[in-house]
């Protein structure tokens, strides 16, 4: 698969317990896309698209995968 945000060949790790996408890239790193963010999240910019991921890694506990659970920033 290619990577949401930039575009890079990506590792597809979503699975049954997730609802949306999981995904493994090599420059981003792994995070996760909610199934309901993901239309919105793609049509979002390169610049907003990194905005999101880092304010999702901002949110996250230490060790614990990012989510990007809205496309809209707040
Ligand atoms: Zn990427």
């Amino acid at each position: 698969m290619q990577c949401p945000i930039c575009g890079a060949e990506a590792e597809d790790l979503s699975s049954g317990d997730f609802d949306g996408l999981i995904v493994g890239c090599k420059r981003c790193g792994h995070y996760a896309v909610a199934d309901g963010a993901l239309n919105d999240f793609l049509r979002l910019d390169f610049d907003a698209r990194v905005a999101a991921l880092n304010d999702a890694k901002a949110a996250a506990d230490s060790g614990a995968k990012p989510v990007i659970a809205t496309a809209v920033r707040v």
